[in-house]
């Protein structure tokens, strides 16, 4: 069996024709298959909507969520509920064409254990664009593991990957595709074409996709901290020489920059290693901040999200091959 997990806050507009793009590719596939929609808390019609085809479908199964916790909590409740051999995770917005996974399938079906998209071409602007080029780059140059350039959530997994997502990696923070790349096993990268929304506003907000950055950056690599030791090394060789240099200037009585040491108050090279030394302070203590707040999370261990209801049909009725009949 093949699950579809897909997370949906306020996508009202775009349900049903992601209903019926689906419904268009899926009966073709042989397998049998199960759509989980997840519910993000949306405070829009998109709950009624999905309850309506899960009651007329009893391959569709809706999981709700008590508030929304996010796109990546939202994955990884689908995940957890997917009881599929191999689990799809795509958007809601229509961003990821249905008509893509036959092809994605087909490798797993190869022996692939990750098929993940390769995002070729974005429509979306130019300052969008830039930012998650740069912010791919970024991530790649940093982490600790090999996170594949501009790859998104969108993939199938295999059961076996599934499993190790759900119970081996229970951390809190998710940034899903760092963790599937931590996953390992076989995995293969496709690319595509990255469409437009095919209707509705954006659900992320700016301040949502720097927490996901950030998330990126942070919960894969132990840098920034190192920094800290580099630039204090740094600083602290470079001042020995410089006050090397002053100490024989003093001595040997040789002007600096036109001025003998003796002569100069040293009032600005004061203020100015002054200020230049309490911002890198302020600046690694705020790295520091960001370490130390994500083991507070942890630590608390809060659950990732809170389902409310699951909202599913047993009744055998039309169906994407007859899913409760098995
Ligand atoms: N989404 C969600 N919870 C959120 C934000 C977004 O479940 O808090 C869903 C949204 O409904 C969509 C997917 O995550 O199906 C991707 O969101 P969106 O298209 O807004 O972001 P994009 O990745 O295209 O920038
Ligand atoms: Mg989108």
């Amino acid at each position: 069996m093949i699950s579809i997990v897909i997370p949906i806050y306020n996508e009202a507009e775009t349900i049903p024709l992601l209903y019926n793009r689906l419904s268009a590719v899926l009966p073709a596939l042989k397998d049998k298959c199960e759509i989980v929609f997840v519910d993000d808390g949306s405070h829009d019609e998109s709950l009624t909507i999905m309850n309506h085809y899960a009651n007329e479908n009893n391959a569709i199964r809706v999981l709700k969520l008590s508030r929304n916790f996010g796109h990546q909590a939202a994955i990884s409740a689908g995940l957890k509920y997917a009881s599929g051999d191999a689990v799809v995770i795509m958007d809601g917005d229509l961003q990821d064409p249905p008509e893509e996974l036959p092809r994605f399938l087909e490798k797993w079906r190869e022996g692939f254990d990750v098929v993940y998209a390769i995002r070729e071409k974005r429509k979306e602007g130019i300052f969008k664009r830039m930012a998650y080029r740069s912010f791919y780059r970024i991530l790649d140059l940093v982490s600790d593991i090999e996170i594949p350039l501009d790859s998104g959530d969108f993939c199938v997994l295999d059961r076996k990957v599934v499993n190790v997502l759900n119970n081996e990696l229970p951390e809190n923070i998710r940034f899903v595709r760092g963790l599937r790349s931590y996953a390992g096993f076989r995995q293969i990268g496709l690319k595509y074409e990255r469409h437009g929304r095919s209707a509705g506003q954006v659900k992320y907000t700016l301040k949502k996709l720097i927490k996901l950055a950030l998330d990126g950056i942070f919960g894969f690599t132990l840098l920034p901290l190192k920094m800290a030791t580099y630039s204090g090394l740094f600083v602290a060789v470079s001042s020995l020489a410089i006050g090397l240099v002053f100490l024989m200037a003093r001595f040997f009585n040789f002007p600096i920059l036109g001025a003998h040491v003796q002569d100069v108050p040293g009032f600005t090279t004061l203020a100015v290693g002054g200020f230049f030394l309490g911002g890198i302070i302020l600046l690694f203590m705020g790295i520091l901040g960001e370490y130390m707040g994500r083991i507070y999370i942890e630590v608390k261990q809060r659950p990732q999200y809170i389902v409310e209801q699951v909202i599913e049909n047993k009744q055998p009725s039309a169906s994407y091959n007859e899913i409760y009949d098995k």
